[in-house]
């Protein structure tokens, strides 16, 4: 007997050595608390408490685990629920209950996790403010792991590539190109994996975006790396740039198109007549500047209203470009002032032809809204390199054949330099 109650004491001391509350209960009464548990629970003495059940002290609304008895509890691996102290306070805590091996008691085991709580609580809160900021942003924003896996993607990066909510996770970062841009994309990862490239990283540089849908998009991607423990995780910032690019589209256009009939506007033709000429010089044949000026255009103005001269206009660019090959330029340059260049010609009895077609398809009348609005053209030509060294000078020449044909009568064309057929033979 005396050695039985020596142990329980030696056990007893042995439990003080605990850190964490230790209670032992039989028969639902408390008929042991350690220090530590009494300090825990904020008593003066563990006397307080022997003979008392061990609900009193858990938080009423926790109270209903108790109800399902110790001996089920004895099951869980840990219960967390929240205790009082014995001045009210309460705190968060982690039960962990078992049953004696010999006897009815219950071996209860508690840690105060009011700390741990508290700093996950603020986890979870700086957790969530970090995704509401990755909610927020404008930019798509993807991790990708080593293997070229997306491991995260923020709601404006699976919007910009129409995927579900979380249904970008675990795909290849390469499901997100087109083909073409896809296999330069894995050499450029596996490069980067070898060692090659480091400084490429954090660059913006421009790529196409392929939607689930299929369809591609303009976008500048800026990627960064970060080590996390010995794992490689790399950020990649993405941002649509269909809305610039379109506009630098629109700006560029603008910079060498006419507005109203979309023809490619004096620059551009000086632009193309300067590539035509260095063609021709590279390859040799000739190359024809017709300068084509509508008769009797402005009547029509003045009859029927600019809005019908606006047609008109738009009407005699479409026949234009229908009489030469698409290789062949037809620019706007004026009010009814337009220049058509002809490459690769051999002889100018080509141009000849270009010229009668403008000519005819120009004498049909134009329908606006009932009105049949007739206008004729004046077409002069000018053959590079008979006619001039310089585009300058073949465009002089085109015009000066030009003014000759409104002289003559107008509703024709003539060469610059005559080819020997008098201006009569191409009237109509
Ligand atoms: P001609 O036979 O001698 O060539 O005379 P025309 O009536 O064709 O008149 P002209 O070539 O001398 O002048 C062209 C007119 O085109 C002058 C201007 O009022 C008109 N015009 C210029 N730009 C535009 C435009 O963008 N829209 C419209 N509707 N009219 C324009
Ligand atoms: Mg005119």
């Amino acid at each position: 007997m005396a050695a039985r109650t020596a142990t329980v004491v030696l056990d007893r001391e042995l439990l003080e050595l605990a850190s964490s509350l230790v209670c032992l209960l039989r028969d639902n009464q408390i008929i042991f608390l350690n220090n530590a548990g009494v300090r825990m629970l904020g008593l003066a003495a563990a006397e307080e408490v022997i003979g008392c059940p061990f609900e009193e002290w858990v938080v009423d609304d926790y109270r209903f685990l108790m109800e399902a008895g110790w001996d089920l509890l004895a099951e869980e691996d840990f219960l967390p629920l929240k205790l009082s102290r014995a001045d009210g306070t309460v705190f968060e805590a982690e039960l962990r209950v078992r049953r004696t091996p010999t006897d009815d008691t219950y071996f209860i085991e508690g840690r105060d996790i009011s700390k741990f709580v508290k700093s996950a609580e603020a986890l979870r809160e700086r957790e969530e403010r970090l995704q509401g900021i990755l909610a927020s942003v404008a930019e798509g924003i993807v991790t990708i792991n080593d293997s070229g896996k997306v491991e995260s993607a923020n709601p404006a990066a699976e919007h910009m590539f129409c995927y579900k909510r979380g249904q970008m996770a675990g795909i290849d970062l390469g499901d997100l190109m087109p083909d073409d841009m896809r296999d330069r994309h894995q050499r450029f990862f596996d490069a980067y994996m070898a060692g090659l490239f480091p400084t490429l990283m954090g660059r913006l540089v421009e790529g196409v975006g392929l939607r689930l849908d299929g369809s591609t998009f303009p976008m500048e991607i800026s990627v960064s790396e970060l080590r996390h423990g010995k794992q490689r995780l790399f950020t990649a910032i993405l941002r649509d740039i269909s809305e610039r690019k379109e506009n630098e589209d629109r700006i560029r256009r603008l910079a060498h198109h006419d507005s109203l009939t979309g023809l490619p506007n004096r620059n551009l033709l000086n632009d193309r007549m300067n590539h035509a000429l260095a063609r021709v010089k590279r390859h040799g044949g000739r190359m024809a500047v017709l300068y084509v000026d509508l008769d009797k255009f402005k009547p029509i103005n003045d009859t029927l209203g600019h809005e019908a001269g606006d047609h008109v206009l738009r009407e005699v660019s479409r026949r234009l470009a229908a009489c030469v090959r698409s290789s062949d330029t037809v620019a706007r340059v004026g009010g009814d002032e337009f220049v058509v260049v002809v490459e690769e010609i051999q002889r100018p009895v080509e141009a000849a032809l270009v010229a009668r077609k403008i000519v005819d398809s120009l004498s049909k009348a134009v329908d606006y809204q009932g009105h049949a609005c007739q206008v004729g053209a004046s077409i002069g030509v000018a053959v590079f390199p008979d006619d001039g060294n310089s585009m300058e000078e073949v465009c002089k020449a085109a015009d000066v054949a030009m003014y000759r044909v409104k002289h003559a009568g107008r509703n024709g064309f003539c060469f610059f330099a005559g080819y020997n057929q008098p201006i009569e033979e191409y009237k109509e």
